[in-house]
């Protein structure tokens, strides 16, 4: 990854202070990609093969939605599928694991010697096709601009999670993310969901020695769940393994107790924690402030499909925020694609043989 622009050594003071060091002079590019996810990385990567500079910005790590995963996680995926810029993924056993994915992406990020800005929060995006300005801010509160010609969109879905909208849901105690079970050794923890993460924290859970109560509003687990999980899930469930209120909703949660209305009334049960494993969705008023439209039903912002090309002249959306609401339509085997869409008409319209080329920067 290339460091950000350096001073020469005859620029440095010796006391310079720490915000100083930070400022940039603004800093022109073709392509500037919001969001390090394996998308926004396709995207770079097929944009720099196409002849352009591109940038990409990420308000936390690389592959920060992969980092901030169950530490344990093994994808359900095989690793070629999860392979971007044809750089080969091998693992020892038929899935990576979390570790070996986060280490992979590393690897490529050297590789293509992407320009990735981590730890900076794009806020505004203003301006037209071939001249946008794009406002970020640091850990430090401050605030780099960048000029781009182009803007993909790359944002995911994993930073906001669905709220039950429950008295308590802010306590301490309740999470929306899961990510290992020793703490929770002999608590007593409700986890609220019935898809793949609700399945595969509870069983985890208890293999570690929590006292697990699993409530779901659906009638049984999704169909989705991992076809080897779901009869793990509910055979612990048949067992009295693992409590589970079915067609049931947690309507309230204290200090020490959850409320849940069920099919036969409403009970209390004594908790320790909770895991809110509801889902997660898109930054829409992120999106909205960019000037895209969102379809009226899944909010799926308004596309070319062929280019990816937004409502926006000059800016395009790739990944899983392509399919708005319905998130599990689209993850890493098919939006690493989304690379090349977009790259081919970045490249028609930016790219050698155009009469702009190259990039006249100021
Ligand atoms: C537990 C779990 C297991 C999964 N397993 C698999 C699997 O096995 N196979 C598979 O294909 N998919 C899997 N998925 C789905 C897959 O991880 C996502 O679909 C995928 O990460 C989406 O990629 P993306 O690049 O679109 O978004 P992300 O990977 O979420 O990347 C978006 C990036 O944008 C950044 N960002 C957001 N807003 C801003 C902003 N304003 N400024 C700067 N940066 C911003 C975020 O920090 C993030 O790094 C799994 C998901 C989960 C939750």
């Amino acid at each position: 990854m290339k460091s950000q622009t350096p001073l020469s050594v005859e620029e440095i003071p010796e006391t310079l202070p720490r915000r100083q060091t930070q400022a940039r002079a603004d800093s022109w590019n073709d392509v500037l990609v919001v969001g390090a996810g394996p998308t926004g990385m396709a995207c770079a990567i097929e944009a720099q093969k196409a002849g352009l500079k591109a940038i990409v910005i990420d308000k936390g790590c690389l592959v920060n939605s992969i980092y901030n995963y169950p530490t344990n996680m093994v994808f359900f995926t095989t690793p070629e599928l999860l392979e971007i810029g044809d750089i080969p993924f091998t693992t020892a056993s038929a899935k990576p694991n979390r570790l070996e994915a986060l280490e992979y992406y590393r690897r490529v990020a050297e590789h293509y010697e992407l320009d990735i800005r981590q730890y900076e929060w794009v806020k505004t995006i203003t301006g037209e096709d071939n001249d946008f300005r794009v406002a970020t801010t640091n850990r430090h509160d401050a605030i780099h601009d960048y000029r781009a010609r182009k803007i993909v969109l790359a944002t995911g879905y994993y930073d906001l999670a669905n709220k039950l909208n429950v008295p308590g849901e802010d306590l301490a105690k309740v999470f929306h993310y899961y990510r290992e079970p020793h703490p929770y050794f002999d608590t007593d923890v409700v986890v609220i969901g019935g898809k793949n993460s609700a399945a595969e924290t509870a069983l985890d859970l208890w293999r570690h020695g929590a006292r697990v109560t699993l409530v779901h509003r659906g009638a049984q687990m999704h169909n989705h769940v991992k076809y080897w999980v779901r009869p793990d899930i509910e055979n612990r469930i048949k067992a009295g393994e693992i409590t589970a209120y079915f067609n049931s909703e947690v309507r309230e949660i204290g200090e020490d107790c959850v409320v849940v209305r069920t099919p036969s009334g409403t009970i209390r049960l004594r908790n320790d924690f909770v895991f809110a494993l509801t889902g997660y969705h898109p930054d829409y008023d992120f999106l909205r402030s960019a000037g895209i439209e969102l379809s009226s039903e899944q909010l799926r912002p308004v596309c070319d499909p062929e280019t990816l090309e937004s409502n926006v002249l000059g800016i395009y959306v790739a990944g899983v925020i392509v399919a708005g609401s319905r998130t599990s339509e689209i993850f890493i085997e098919n939006g690493r694609f989304h690379g090349k869409l977009i790259a081919a008409d970045l490249g028609a319209k930016l790219g050698r043989g155009n009469p702009n080329f190259p990039l006249d920067a100021t």
